[in-house]
């Protein structure tokens, strides 16, 4: 009777044991470089369609990067989510990603929006959109003097440039396409020109840039364009102020079109939860997903059958997209990193 009881017990306690390991199997360790907000309607969104918890680890992307690399086979990332085309390359040809093989992904994602290391057999993919704009003050700046990102470097706006450090992902990815396309030697020699151009000294981050040539202490500037349409669509009364100060232009439209980057994610190399890693990925890609990144983030979806837009990248208008592929983008870094040390872009 005794034994009885007691093995009945065991069991339960063993059944006890066993649901919490399997609580803890529904569980998908995120490391992401994306900081906004908006984001964790989706990660919900996930967890109620597959009863997979989220837990998030955010940080800057090198510090992510820099913290895998720490972890090495021990790392509990399961999916490593950044922001920045030059990050996302550096992860993928140092093999902190591992390869995925989903047929919706290679359906849905195009091609020029993915990275792949065959040796380090190291994927990721693209799972959103984002164009490097001009911004510039109405009353200050002529805007036919700033259409180009070479414009940056005119006599004609000496005092009148800002940007944010040089060293963030957004300007190297930025500092390496132009070197792409215009060589490294006039690439360093534009880059020295905008330093010479500056209205202060780097600081702050893209919405900095935008306030600061609203208040004219700077002419113009450069913003991705999910930090401009986000002011468009404020309800705050500066917001609005601040918008009918400025002008926006597509850069290079004339040449070899606007730059964009994207935000994508790959599985981590020693992900624990391997199948619900690549299940999160499929979910990036869904309709759901894709639209969240348009309504809620001001983004562009990257799956061409998603067609969706919002009023501010409505009235931001159509523009030519630099074809650039991603992956040459994040090459370019290392060139365009002995760029801004060389000449202080800092
Ligand atoms: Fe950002």
């Amino acid at each position: 009777m005794n034994r009885i009881r007691l093995s009945a017990l065991t069991a339960c306690a063993l059944l006890a044991v066993a649901a919490s390991a399997s609580a803890q199997e529904k569980v998908l360790n995120l490391y992401s470089a994306r900081h906004y907000a908006s984001d964790q309607q989706l990660y919900d969104a996930f967890t109620k369609q597959t009863g997979v918890r989220i837990q998030r680890i955010e940080a800057g992307d090198e510090a992510l990067l820099e913290r895998l690399r720490n972890e090495g086979a021990n790392s509990p990332a399961d999916v490593v989510l950044l922001a920045d085309a030059a990050r996302l390359w550096k992860a993928q040809v140092e093999g902190l990603f591992q390869p995925v093989k989903s047929t919706t992904l290679e359906k849905r994602i195009p091609e020029n929006l993915r990275g792949r290391d065959e040796g380090a057999g190291s994927e990721w993919f693209g799972f959103s959109m984002r164009a490097r704009m001009i911004v510039y003050n109405k009353e200050n700046v002529n805007p036919a003097l700033v259409q180009n990102y070479e414009d940056l470097a005119r006599p004609e706006l000496k005092g009148k440039v800002c940007t944010r450090s040089g060293a963030h992902p957004y300007m190297l990815s930025l500092i390496g396409a132009v070197s792409e396309h215009d060589g490294k030697q006039k690439a360093e020699e534009w880059a020295a020109g905008v330093v010479a151009n500056f209205a202060r000294k780097p600081r702050g981050g893209d919405t900095d840039q935008i306030r600061a040539v609203a208040s004219g202490e700077c002419g113009v500037a450069l913003t991705n364009s999910y930090y401009l349409a986000r002011l468009m669509r404020s309800d705050k009364p500066e917001d609005r102020a601040a918008v009918t100060k400025i002008g926006a232009v597509w850069p290079n439209q004339a040449g070899y079109g606007t730059h964009v980057n994207v935000s994508g994610a790959g599985v981590a190399k020693h992900a624990p939860h391997r199948a619900d890693a690549v299940r999160f990925l499929e979910y990036l890609a869904s309709d759901e997903a894709q639209r969240h990144f348009v309504d809620a983030n001001n983004e562009w979806a990257v799956v061409p059958s998603v067609k969706e837009s919002n009023p501010a990248l409505e009235a931001l208008g159509e523009f030519k997209a630099d074809p650039l592929p991603v992956a040459s983008i994040g090459r370019a870094q290392v060139t365009a990193t002995r760029i801004i040390d060389r000449v202080g872009w800092r």
